[in-house]
Order: C-alpha cells, then sequence, then structure tokens
C-alpha cells in the first residue's frame, strides 16, 4: 500500500525552487500523491538531477530552468506547461534569496531590490502568468517563514520580505476566489542548505531547538505535508490563510 493517499490524481503542480530542500520535498510529495509535478531552479544539471531523482520514484515529471526573477524563464515554465499538461492545479511559490546578513539601515539599495525582487515581486509575476490557466478549484502556496512574525537581528530584510507574503496572501485570496485558493505556509528552521549557517554550526543548533515547544528542527516532509494538505481539496473552505510549521515557535505579529 502507498504511503501517501492519492490526492492529486490528474492534477499538475508548479513549483518554484524546485531542485532541493522544501520545494524539492513538496514537489516529491504532491508527485507521490499521484501529481504531475514541474519543478524548475536556476541551474540546468541541479533540475537534470532533480527530475531523474523524481522519475526514479514513479512520479511523472517535468523540469525546466527558471530563475524566478527572469520574465522569460517564468513565461517558459507557464507555457510548457499547459504545452505538456493542458492545465495547472497548485502553485507553490517557494524560491528566496536571503543575501545580506547586514542590519536594515546598513543595506545597500542594490540587495534592497533583489530581496523585494526575488522573495516578493517574482512570486506576483509568475501568478500574472500563471492565472488564465488556474483551474476551478486549484490552489497557491507561498513559502513565508517563521522570521516573518519577528525578523531576526541577522536576517532582517529578509524577514520584512516574508512578512510581505501575509499580506500578499491575504490580498491574492481575495482576487482569485472563488475559483482558487491562496494560503502561505511559514516554516521553522529546517537544515537545508539555505539555512546550512545557521543549522550547520553546533551551539546554534541547538539554541534553535530549545526555541521551539517540540524540542527540535523542522524536516522537509513536515513541510511538504502541510502544502499538500493546503492543496488539497481536504483545505477546501481554507483561503487567505497561514499555516505556521515550526514547532510551537511563537508567531504573532
Ligand atoms: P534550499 O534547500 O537552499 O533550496 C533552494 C532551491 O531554490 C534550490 O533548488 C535552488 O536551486 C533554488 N533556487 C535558489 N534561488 C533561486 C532562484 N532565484 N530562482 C529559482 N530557483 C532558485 O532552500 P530551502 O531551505 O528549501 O528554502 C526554500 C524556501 O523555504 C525559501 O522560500 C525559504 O525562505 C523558505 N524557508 C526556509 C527555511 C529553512 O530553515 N530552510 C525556514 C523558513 C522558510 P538552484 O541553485 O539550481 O537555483
Amino acid at each position: 500500500m502507498d504511503k501517501f493517499g492519492k490526492r492529486f490524481q490528474g492534477k499538475v503542480a508548479i513549483v518554484t525552487a524546485s531542485t532541493q530542500g522544501i520545494g524539492f520535498g513538496i514537489a516529491e510529495r504532491l508527485g507521490l500523491e499521484g501529481a504531475s509535478v514541474v519543478i524548475s531552479s536556476r541551474k540546468q544539471k541541479n533540475v537534470d538531477e532533480a527530475v531523474e531523482s523524481l522519475r526514479s520514484k514513479g512520479i511523472e515529471a517535468l523540469g525546466l530552468v527558471c530563475h524566478v526573477s527572469n520574465a522569460l524563464h517564468r513565461k517558459n515554465l507557464i507555457e510548457k506547461t499547459i504545452q505538456r499538461y493542458g492545465r495547472i492545479d497548485v502553485i507553490v511559490s517557494n524560491a528566496a534569496a536571503n543575501p545580506s546578513v547586514e542590519p536594515i539601515l546598513n543595506t545597500k539599495e542594490s540587495v534592497l531590490d533583489k530581496l523585494w525582487e526575488i522573495n516578493v515581486k517574482a512570486s506576483i509575476l509568475l501568478l500574472q502568468d500563471a492565472a488564465p490557466h488556474l483551474q476551478k478549484g486549484s490552489s497557491v502556496i507561498f513559502i513565508s517563514s517563521i522570521a516573518g512574525f519577528n525578523p531576526p537581528p541577522a536576517m532582517s530584510m529578509y524577514g520584512v520580505t516574508k512578512t510581505a507574503l501575509f499580506g500578499l496572501t491575504k490580498a491574492i485570496a481575495a482576487e482569485l476566489a472563488p475559483n482558487t485558493r491562496v494560503n502561505c505556509i511559514s516554516p521553522g528552521f529546517v537544515p537545508t542548505n539555505f539555512a546550512s549557517f545557521i543549522t550547520s554550526n553546533n551551539e546554534m543548533r541547538k539554541a534553535l531547538e530549545e526555541k521551539t515547544l517540540l524540542n527540535r528542527l523542522g524536516e522537509v516532509g513536515d513541510m511538504a505535508a502541510a502544502a499538500a494538505f493546503l492543496a488539497s481539496d481536504e483545505a477546501s473552505y481554507i483561503t487567505g490563510e497561514n499555516l505556521v510549521v515550526a514547532g510551537g515557535q511563537p508567531s504573532r505579529l
């Protein structure tokens, strides 16, 4: 018997920044539940390896290069998805950059622009391209962060872009209702490459574990399970919401 159900049989899911880490985990979970998945990232080699890994698990997968801040890449992502599968049921907007550990007031304008462009604007522009193809009953998920609630000093502007996604979730949920639901996931710390500068240091890792009520870091599978729930019909009366998956870390604005 399959470990998971088949909630996405016949459905098509696009997950951005999905050749490793949380994005890959979400694509894999949706694929194991029957979705055809379209994965992408900046590097062809990573795309090829990720597609091969998904196909080896029996998942129907299409892989494309898509740097989310490149307009041609975004258009190609949507066009190729429609050419191959003819529909879009799920979009998970997962890409983010965190190029600076500076306080906000010391952050260069070019870095502020990059943070806004990748972490917020690219999600909006991708949805502008995708919106005409979204099926009735479709679902959009933004990947924010626990850092969006109370931006920590070493990642403060990154945190603020994640706060922006809370507002974006509400606003786009209203624009795309009633045919498409729009929700957000706020992961706690997950030991991926993205978080390696924190989680590979034993002392820091322990301190982070102790910040949670459950005394552990998050796992990619925790985020994938939350995304699969929100994207599925089991969440069909949930829109405009933010699901915090952070082991009980404080989460209030
Ligand atoms: P990760 O393991 O480092 O993976 C990042 C993925 O994104 C890779 O596949 C990478 O492939 C791709 N990528 C990077 N920049 C891209 C761009 N500009 N356009 C397209 N693809 C890009 O990262 P992660 O930890 O899974 O993070 C995923 C999301 O979760 C982010 O939104 C992050 O803010 C959020 N998050 C993470 C944590 C955590 O603790 N890990 C906590 C809260 C929120 P290429 O190098 O081939 O592009």
